[in-house]
């Protein structure tokens, strides 16, 4: 029966980070466009003050307000068929993946550490993560008031440890020496490699972000966090571009890709294997 309760509880988070992630872009749009070359990219985002400061959600197309039937995670979305009920405009699916994505973390979260202070934490780390990495599908962005948050409460974890003052359970690092590895060495090879790289092809390797976004994930995770997360990541972003090349016969090489989605499912799948072990 909790399990269900923790599913739906799931469910609830994942749809306000749904409404989060069409809403943080287009409040941030423009300072990005100045600070960023998201036009080189192809970004075609507007700011959108009617449906950012609504307090109720409304349709990004027709600017309805959506009734409460239009507001249950996944249910709505199949019952309307993937359409506004107003409009009649396609709804992205990326909601209803966020959705299932937070509801799967928090079952799995749950089963991994039952209700405690791990649980909360993980859940914590992985929705603003997933929050992160889905704004960076859409946008190219990690946006620094979420990545660093991470990072630095995960500095806070690592003088904790250093302390022998806390000791989380696996998939958590439990070693200062490791957790401090993970979040310095880790961003500053990456650091190295990106810079090798860009003198060599002349583009960006790897993004700024995507080393904020893999120092929090080495502090609190620890080496092997980080390394999985790269590794797994990586082996991901490699099968997209295979799936893109010759499925969707889409260009692969002097494309950007987002990374941070791959980051943090290959956390994802390293932080759940402690399933089965
Ligand atoms: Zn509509």
């Amino acid at each position: 029966m909790t399990i269900i309760l923790v599913a739906i509880f799931g469910l609830v988070v994942g749809s306000y980070l749904g409404s989060l992630s069409y809403r943080i872009p287009r409040k941030h749009i423009k300072k990005w466009y100045e600070e960023e070359n998201l036009e080189e990219l192809n970004v075609s985002l507007e700011e959108d003050p009617e449906v950012v400061n609504s307090p109720r959600s409304k349709c990004p197309n027709c600017k309805k307000t959506l009734n409460w039937w239009e507001l249950i995670p996944v249910f709505s979305y199949v019952l309307l068929r993937g359409r506004c009920s107003g409009c009649r405009q396609e709804i992205s699916p990326s909601y209803v993946i966020i959705e299932l994505t937070t509801a799967l973390t928090a079952v799995l979260t749950y089963v991994l550490f039952g209700i405690s202070v791990e649980a909360v934490l993980l859940f914590v780390l992985l929705s603003v993560l997933l929050l992160a990495s889905s704004i960076d599908f859409k946008c190219y962005i990690l946006p620094d008031f979420l990545t660093l948050p991470v990072a630095a409460t995960g500095v806070v974890y690592c003088v904790l440890l250093y302390l022998n003052t806390v000791l989380l359970k696996p998939p958590f690092s439990n070693h200062a020496l490791d957790s401090f590895s993970g979040g310095i060495i880790i961003p500053v090879f990456l650091i190295v490699f990106s810079w090798i790289f860009e003198k060599i092809r002349q583009k960006e390797g790897f993004g700024f972000g995507d080393i904020k976004l893999l120092s929090g994930i080495g502090f609190w995770f620890g080496l092997n966090g980080a390394c999985a997360s790269i590794v797994i990541g990586s082996i991901l972003a490699l099968i997209n571009a295979v799936i893109m090349k010759f499925a969707k016969n889409k260009p692969v090489f002097g494309v950007y890709y987002p990374f941070g989605p791959f980051l943090y499912v290959g956390l994802l799948i390293w932080v759940f294997h402690f399933l089965i072990r």
